[in-house]
């Protein structure tokens, strides 16, 4: 029988990797944190409905990528594609109208999308999500932008773009539509399948395809920035001065239309130089009309999303550091198999761990030789030692990887004793 493996386009995170992740998401919460965001925890699965209504019937998430199912109790129900459309959910369930404005969430976790699998782009992909609910001043965009900015370079990534964009409203875009329409109705026989298919559905969307004929056609396409009401106007350029004056470095593109229906106004993303085809690290924006879509009333929203995954290839490939790997500090080695010294190495391995060492012995009935050799491998910096003469002695025996010299001390203090050495007090 052939051994089972994971579903196409999902991803175990082993142990060499994990510790990476769990750092990446430690700044993330210490962003969030300082940044006034609060953090929820929203289910993996919600009503179908949500996310058609959410993000978009038309869009590709909801006409292709979504993990739909039946349930035993016959209800739609879909793995979430993405956050934005449960936070509000949850905002206007949990009444958080009733607070101070905006209310500033964030949450991380898995999303799944029916995706052709390839490098930084996954059918199971986790994201951490940040909203800022309940404003529609131009500075919480920025703060939003901000937030992204602050959480790459704490990361220590580089060789970062910040592309950004005002996809309008629904004041502005019928007459950007018009004109966009106009503008492809004598091309629509040169554009590709899926684009002739978007001309009445979702024109926007053209502007974004990544076929290159489709890109050559729509080079001089008229730019939904050149249509925006007054209201989006003001706020896009409070939001261009906003920018300039924090030193943030962008670049407009009139491209930028992003994937899903519910964005209003800002758009932006944040892209990769060290990614590939799929180079997209994040992407946000303002959503000012998502929750009448879902059933509520008005209530603006800005914020981004950003592919975990795709940051901690970033930063591998850029040689970021991911802090200190939680190393095994102390090894325990009998130097003899019998019972009774077992049992007294075991002893101190309870010290240490109570004291908050990371501290580990042999299960595997390994030789003295070979329990050494282990410790230089795990690069453990102490071994701690007890055999039979030392157990006689009430002693026991730390070595010092680093500089091979090698003590005694009683086997009553030893834990306290290598404690202290590890907390650099002594050597
Ligand atoms: P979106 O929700 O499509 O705006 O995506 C926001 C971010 O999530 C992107 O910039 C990526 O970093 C990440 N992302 C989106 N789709 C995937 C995927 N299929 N696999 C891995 N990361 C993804």
């Amino acid at each position: 029988m052939e051994a089972i493996r994971a579903p196409r386009g999902t991803k175990d995170i082993m142990p060499e990797e994990s510790w990476k992740w769990a750092y990446v998401l430690k700044v993330c919460r210490d962003v969030a944190d300082d940044f006034g965001y609060r953090e929820v925890q929203l289910p993996i699965f919600e009503h179908t409905e949500l996310f058609c209504r959410g993000i978009g019937d038309t869009t590709d998430v909801v006409e292709k990528e979504m993990y739909t199912f039946t349930d035993r109790g016959g209800r739609s129900i879909t793995l979430r594609p993405e956050l934005t459309a449960s936070m509000v959910r949850a905002y206007l369930e949990h009444d958080l109208r009733n607070q101070t404005q905006p209310v500033k969430l964030w949450s991380a976790g898995p999303m799944f999308r029916y995706e052709r699998p390839q490098k930084g782009r996954y059918r199971q992909f986790w994201q951490v999500d940040v909203e800022a609910l309940g404003v529609q001043d131009p500075l919480v965009d920025l703060e939003v932008i901000g937030l992204s900015l602050e959480l790459y370079r704490r990361l220590g990534l580089s060789n970062l773009e910040v592309v950004l964009n005002s996809v309008g409203c629904p004041k502005c875009r019928p007459e950007h539509r018009k004109a966009l329409t106009d503008y492809l109705m004598p091309r629509l026989e040169q554009l590709c399948e899926t684009c002739q298919g978007r001309f009445s559905r979702n024109p926007l969307r053209i502007l974004d395809c990544k076929n290159p004929s489709c890109k050559e056609l729509t080079e001089e396409a008229p730019a939904m920035t050149d249509h925006l009401c007054d209201e989006c106007r003001e706020h896009f350029d409070a939001l261009l001065r906003g920018l300039d004056a924090v030193g943030a470095k962008v670049s407009l593109d009139k491209r930028l239309v992003r994937g899903l229906d519910y964005y209003t106004k800002t758009a932006y993303e944040i892209l990769s130089g060290d990614l590939g085809a799929q180079n997209a690290v994040c992407g946000g924006g303002r959503y000012d009309h998502l929750a009448e879509a879902i059933g509520g009333p008005f209530v603006p929203g800005v914020g981004f999303a950003s592919g975990i995954e795709r940051i901690v290839i970033t930063m591998e490939s850029q040689g970021c550091s991911f802090g200190e790997a939680p190393n095994c500090q102390v090894f325990l080695v009998s130097a003899d198999q019998d019972l009774e010294v077992r049992l007294a190495v075991a002893g101190v391995l309870k010290e240490l761990r109570s004291l908050g060492v990371r501290a580990d012995m042999d299960y595997s009935g390994k030789s003295f030789k070979a329990q050494m050799k282990l410790a230089s491998q795990k690069d453990v910096p102490w071994v701690c030692i007890i055999g039979r003469s030392e157990l006689e002695k009430s002693v026991a025996a730390i070595k010092d990887m680093g500089r091979g010299n090698q003590e005694e001390a009683p086997l009553s203090t030893v834990a306290e004793v290598i404690f202290r050495k590890i907390a650099g007090e002594v050597r």
